[in-house]
């Protein structure tokens, strides 16, 4: 008894003790008067019952209350108190026997649906314990002369009461304890009607057989009356419904006994005991083996069954397509829902056909034909096959079916998972080919576990072969550029804490040789749902040739300067050196004056102020001449593109005199112009040299330029310089403005092309075309604002001019 519904060790001996009393009392009241015995004998039973269901440490506890129940129950009966004692003794003897017995041998309380338990209890219980104990009561009994009987009479009788009493009322009150907490909370049995139905049967019957009197002579077959209820009780309602049905018989063959009625009066008191309790006793140990087996067998029943029904479940609701089949004809005995949904057929097409039927296609290891009659699998086996479309990974397995051969063969569906293998295997090798394909060096950046990893081109760059590939970020930062290194870093740490996922940058990195290179980096930021950066890929593409084409063309550049610097600087000395004579002479016509007696103010004034003209004008050449020389950026700003020009002019004016070149302007009313004054006269200046060579073999009083400026639409304004000149020949319209093409003699063919980059610097274009008339004229144009040079005109624009310019003229264009 692990005492539920809270009892404690001390209520639960209490119990016994109560049940032990009143079960001396039952026993007292079911004796055969005026013979001594009783038929059954409960406390001891009770007793034994306690034994089996309260642990072994509470025992003496349980000894100790029944003790004083059985003084209670003994001394008001006028026993000696020694007898008493020895009685009390033989009981607990008898408990002990048959209990410890059973746990002995069966490790627990016997279980009354168990055919062994209830031989287990039969033999120790009801036997062997009343059959040794018996002995020492009779003994007692005998010794202490406290009976007229002989000892063996003592000893049978004491034996079969106890028996009868253990039979009867132990598997009853275990049934009973073993459902304590559904007996108190009130539980209807199953079936209710059924049991009612029983009961009054058997109560029926009972008192029909045993509760009539003597005299009227029952028939001895009536006997059997109640036992078709007692076997309904046992198949129906288990070992706790026979054993309540068993131990209700009993009580009404007792009672009937005990007053005289029933059949089992024949005559003498002790043999019609003897009679009463041989036949329960037989009765009830037949009873209690036979509802053990009807137990059995419904346990295991219900076992198989259940277990039918989950491999019964587990074949039909499968996960995996399955069919049986017979091995030997390849016909299909059974197929499961997840097979008729997979290939969207009835179970009509499917059940009863072949194997063959079914077509199913060898897959491309050959598979599909060892499910056909005569192949064998051996073993299970699986490999892919083609049925109705889909593609099927087979496995078949060949088991015994009510002696026939047949395959269990299960079909999973393997198509998606075909489909998305081949998708992956071709991503990945188009992955590997662009990694081939490209010229980059690709990098994966795992921010989180800080790996860097790249791609094959990776090796050449850095150097296979001592492996120095920078695998994180600190040895790729040590790969930097000294100069980069806290510009490019600080760079990538703020993109890796903004928000941005994009990253462009160019700066130099050690090769595996030990030079740098330029490289332009580009990445892409991974971030998770929180916006942390996880991972960075990208490229680096070599841009060190460009880098170093840039430098060459900004020295060339540079250079040409110079050159169109030296032509120039004849007519600058010329130009410093005409003040510096003026200087000079005021300086002599100013001492002269100032040896006069009376010193001409005003004239000396006059002088001074001529002096410092002249000055200005020196200083504005060299002004010129340093801004022309330095090298730089493109300083923009807005500037009177007239005025500039008009600049040029004075400039050249020299050599344009020397040469005999005679400049019309046509200057138009113009919006001021948006970029860099000096290189933009640096380009009036070299078309205006260009002219003047280009008239060279003229008569000098055909050597003409003339100087157009307008505004044109969209805010622009165009500059021409026109000549007399035999204009551009058509062979050579093409490579005018390309580097280095000159058709003179000491020509450095940078002047034009030059031209074209500044006019292109600013957003505009620069043409050449040989005007109706003869004649070259180059047009370029300029921005009037800020920002025109991105917005203002489109290529579009740009292509559509250059149209019209063929269509109109038969000359060359060349746009930006
Ligand atoms: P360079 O003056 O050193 O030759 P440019 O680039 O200035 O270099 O000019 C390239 C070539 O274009 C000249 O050699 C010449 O053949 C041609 N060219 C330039 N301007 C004119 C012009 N106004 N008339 C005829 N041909 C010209």
């Amino acid at each position: 008894l692990d005492l539920r519904a809270g009892w404690t060790p001390a209520v639960a001996a209490f119990v016994v003790a109560v049940a032990y009393y009143l079960g001396a009392r039952i026993g007292f009241a079911l004796t055969f008067s005026p013979y001594p015995l009783a038929v059954l004998w409960p406390p001891n039973a009770t007793l034994m019952a306690a034994l089996l269901l309260i642990h072994r440490r509470h025992w003496m506890l349980v000894f100790a209350a029944v003790f004083v129940a059985h003084l209670l129950v003994q001394l008001g009966g006028h026993v000696s108190f020694s007898l008493c004692l020895f009685w009390f003794a033989t009981n607990c003897v008898e408990a002990l026997i048959g209990a410890g017995c059973i746990l002995k041998m069966l490790g627990r309380a016997p279980d009354f649906g168990r055919i062994a338990d209830v031989s287990v209890f039969l033999f120790c219980g009801a036997l062997l314990a009343p059959f040794v104990s018996s002995f020492l009561d009779a003994g007692c009994v005998t010794l202490m002369r406290a009976s007229p009987t002989g000892f063996w009479d003592l000893w049978r009788a004491r034996l079969f009461s106890n028996m009868l009493a253990m039979i009867t009322l132990v598997p009853f009150l275990l049934n009973c304890a073993y459902r304590w907490p559904g007996l108190i909370g009130g539980r209807l049995p199953e079936r209710p009607k059924e049991a009612a139905l029983l009961i009054s049967g058997l109560l029926l019957s009972g008192m029909l057989v045993f509760d009539v009197p003597p005299q009227n002579g029952v028939l001895l077959g009536l006997l059997f009356l109640p036992l078709p209820f007692v076997l309904w009780t046992a198949m129906r309602f288990g070992p706790a419904g026979s054993g309540a049905a068993f131990t209700l018989i009993a009580f009404l063959v007792i009672w009937g006994s005990t007053h005289g009625r029933g059949p089992f009066l024949t005559g003498e008191a002790s043999e019609s005991v003897r009679s009463v309790q041989v036949f329960l006793t037989v009765f009830g140990a037949t009873l209690l083996l036979l509802a053990a087996g009807v137990e059995e067998s419904r346990v295991s029943a219900r076992r198989l069954r259940s277990s039918e029904e989950r491999f019964a479940a587990a074949f039909r609701h499968g996960p995996h397509a399955m069919l049986i089949s017979r091995k030997a004809s390849g016909m299909v005995l059974d197929v499961n829902a997840r097979y008729l949904s997979l290939f969207g057929c009835g179970r009509e097409a499917v059940v009863g056909r072949t194997i063959q039927e079914l077509e199913l296609k060898p897959g491309g290891d050959g598979m599909g034909m060892r499910l056909h009659p005569g192949h064998t699998p051996s073993g299970e086996y699986a490999e892919t096959a083609a049925l109705a479309g889909r593609e099927v990974l087979v496995a078949s397995e060949e088991v015994d079916l009510e002696g026939v051969a047949c395959l269990i063969t299960s079909l999973q569906d393997v198509t998606e998972q075909k489909r998305a293998e081949e998708s992956l295997r071709r991503s990945d090798e188009r992955f590997r080919l662009v990694l081939r394909a490209t010229d980059d060096v690709i990098y994966d950046w795992d921010i989180v576990g800080d790996v860097l990893w790249w791609n094959q081109n990776g090796d050449i760059f850095f150097g296979a072969m001592s492996d120095p590939r920078p695998r994180n970020f600190d040895r790729w930062a040590q790969s930097l550029h000294a100069d980069d290194r806290q510009r490019v870093t600080s760079t990538l740490m703020a993109l890796l804490n903004g928000t941005d996922s994009i990253c462009n940058a160019e700066y130099r990195l050690a090769r595996g040789d030990g030079s740098h290179a330029y490289v332009g980096a580009r990445g892409f930021l991974v971030r998770d749902e929180r916006g942390r950066a996880l991972r960075m890929i990208g490229s680096l593409h070599d841009v060190t040739d460009r880098k170093r084409a840039d430098e060459a063309n900004q020295r060339l550049a540079h250079v040409s300067r110079l050159a169109v610097m030296g032509e120039l600087t004849a007519s600058i000395a010329h130009e410093i050196n005409q003040p510096l004579g003026a200087i000079l002479s005021n300086t002599d016509a100013a001492e002269i004056l100032l040896n006069e007696k009376d010193i001409p103010a005003a004239e000396l004034r006059q002088i001074i102020e001529d002096i410092r003209n002249d000055i200005v004008r020196a200083g504005e050449v060299i002004r010129h001449m340093r801004a022309l020389m330095r090298r730089r950026e493109l300083a923009m700003q807005s500037f009177d593109l007239n005025r500039a020009i008009g600049d040029v002019l004075n400039l050249a004016s020299a050599d344009l005199g020397r040469h005999r070149v005679q400049v019309d302007t046509e200057f138009g009313p113009l919006p001021a112009v948006y970029g860099d004054q000096v290189h933009v006269q640096q380009v009036v200046l070299n078309l205006l040299l260009n002219g003047v060579d280009a008239m060279a073999a003229l008569p000098n009083d055909r050597r003409r330029i003339t100087l157009r400026t307008q505004r044109i639409e969209g805010g622009w304004v165009g500059v021409t310089v026109a000549d007399t000149g035999p204009g551009i020949a058509s062979e050579q319209a093409e490579n005018l403005f390309s580097s280095f093409f000159t058709t003179k003699p000491d020509g450095m063919g940078l002047g034009l092309s030059i031209a074209r980059s500044i006019v292109e610097a600013h957003g505009g274009t620069i043409r050449a075309e040989t005007a109706a008339t003869g004649g070259a004229s180059f047009t370029f144009t300029l921005p009037g604002r800020p920002g025109q040079a991105e917005t203002g005109r489109t290529t579009k624009d740009k292509e559509k001019e250059k149209e019209n310019d063929n269509d109109n003229r038969n000359g060359c264009t060349c746009g930006g």
